[in-house]
């Protein structure tokens, strides 16, 4: 697979086995420094596994989070529009060849439709996800453009969503300018494993086979001026180790070739899919103390990156994790194209099963018991603090001032417009307890800020 080197990626995790303590120990200070790590740092890190060392990992761990991203947790809603698919990748619900599944692409209208669902939950922030094909021989890019343009036109009251981020098929450069032309913020695309002959057993047909075409797919979209691209690897194909080093190249990569690194790594683990062989039998398996490890080596290693976990996970493993580094989760999800709304779309056609079926409202009210802001922030984006000036802020850890106010603003309209009773409560005490700690002009701007969104007003940022 082109950018990555296996051979190097297996020299280092054998050579890791033998750090010391003393080694370790420097690392876990370097990286409290906010520093990024080498493939080797972080191999060293993923080869511990005495209970003692792991804590001590954790602990720096959180520690970074809160010295970048302070206390506030991005949330975000997926919205799947299809589930047709040309691939056969062995673990997927979709797979072309799965006969389980009802197949099913949502037209314009009922895009239109799901997303005001979401709206009215409160949701401002959408992840779309489809297969690779499009119906009724429309091209790809053509389809998903329509349907971003859907997102963005849905309406409930005064809310309309603020950011639709996009997980699709890898496409050529112009047309990845078309879909960044249409207002979309990251594009995500996991190259579900970095091992390559893993990687064309795994996909055995259809574009999705050739691994080179898909890692090359964020060099290309990052020509086309998409600047924030998220990568990721599906953890249970192939060793976990190998895997976060394979993904921590690919960070290199981008780093040197494009002078940015991913805007977010997602860090899906297999969960059921019906239909597929694999999801049942997963090869490498990760148990939950070495996933917790994954995601706390991944924090430090590249401290400036968003870590997202999604409702794959259970909601005990996702509140554990959002201590270890993860800053974006979804909430109240669907894999099912149209599963928002009508128990039948609910059932047929989903991509694999979920842990954690909270609604939005609960998910937010554990948030704030846990003292975690919720934020349905997108102002980066339309700040265009995108790409390489996002970076000048995530690095040094001053972007958390921001995130952190605007985190309450959006707080203050979730709170208006859609919390429960005990939720509003909570959440206005939450406000009311860090608006004490910020500083007067900061204080100043809020107070302004909030008599706006009283007012009615929406989508207010810093
Ligand atoms: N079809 C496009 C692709 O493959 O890139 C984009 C969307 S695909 C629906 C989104 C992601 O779902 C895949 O990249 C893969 O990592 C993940 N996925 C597939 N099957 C899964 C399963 N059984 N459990 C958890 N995640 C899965
Ligand atoms: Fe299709 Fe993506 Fe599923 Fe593969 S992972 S079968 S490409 S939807």
């Amino acid at each position: 697979m082109i950018y990555i080197n296996e051979e190097k990626i297996n020299n280092l995790l054998f050579a890791a086995r033998n750090a010391d303590s003393a080694r370790l120990d420097a690392i876990l200070e370097k990286s409290r420094a906010l520093k990024r790590l080498t493939l080797e740092e972080s191999a060293i890190l993923l080869a511990v596994d005495e209970p003692q060392y792991l804590a001590r990992i954790f602990e720096a761990a959180s520690f970074v989070k809160d010295a970048i991203y302070g206390r506030r947790v991005v949330l975000f809603a997926p919205l799947y529009i299809s589930n047709l698919c040309v691939n056969n990748c062995l673990y997927c619900g979709f797979k072309s060849d799965n006969l389980l599944i009802r197949r099913k692409a949502l037209t314009v209208s009922e895009i239109n439709s799901q997303t005001e669902w979401l709206l009215k939950r409160g949701h401002k922030r959408i992840l779309m996800v489809c297969g690779e094909a499009a119906p009724g021989g429309k091209s790809n890019i053509d389809y998903y453009i329509e349907a971003v343009k859907a997102i963005y036109a849905a309406q409930a009251g005064s809310n309309k969503i603020k950011r639709v981020n996009v997980n699709c098929a890898p496409l050529a450069v112009d047309e990845f300018k078309r879909l960044k032309a249409s207002g979309i913020g990251t594009y995500q695309v996991f190259q579900e494993t970095y091992h390559d002959g893993t990687y064309r057993r795994m996909h055995p047909k259809g574009p999705k086979s050739d691994p080179d075409n898909r890692i090359d797919s964020v060099d290309r979209a990052f020509s086309a001026g998409i600047d924030d691209i998220g990568i990721g690897a599906l953890y249970g194909l192939y060793d976990y180790r190998f895997e976060t080093l394979g993904l921590l190249s690919h960070v290199e990569h981008m780093e040197q070739k494009l002078g940015v690194g991913p805007h977010t790594i997602s860090v899906p683990r297999i969960e059921p899919a019906p239909g597929a062989e694999v999801s049942f039998n997963i090869p490498h398996k990760i148990s939950d103390e070495e996933f917790k490890k994954v995601v706390a080596v991944l924090r430090l290693s590249v401290p400036y990156t968003g870590i997202i976990m999604s409702t794959r996970e259970s909601p005990e493993m996702r509140d554990t994790l959002l201590s270890l580094g993860v800053s974006q989760i979804s909430a109240e999800s669907s894999t099912s194209p149209g599963g928002y709304t009508g128990e039948e779309n609910k059932k047929a056609g989903g991509q694999f099963s979920l842990g954690d079926h909270r609604s939005l409202d609960e998910i937010v009210g554990t948030l704030i018991r846990h003292d975690y802001i919720p934020s349905f922030c997108a102002a980066c984006y339309r700040m265009e603090r995108t790409g390489e000036s996002f970076m000048k802020l995530a690095k040094p850890g001053t972007i958390k001032g921001k995130c952190s106010m605007n985190a309450l603003i959006t707080l203050k309209e979730y709170i208006d417009d859609f919390a429960s009773g005990p939720v509003k409560t909570a959440g206005c005490a939450m406000i009311s307890r860090y608006f004490k700690q910020l500083e007067p002009s900061e204080q100043d701007k809020l107070k302004s800020l909030f008599a706006h969104v009283a007012g009615g007003v929406r989508d207010e940022y810093v």
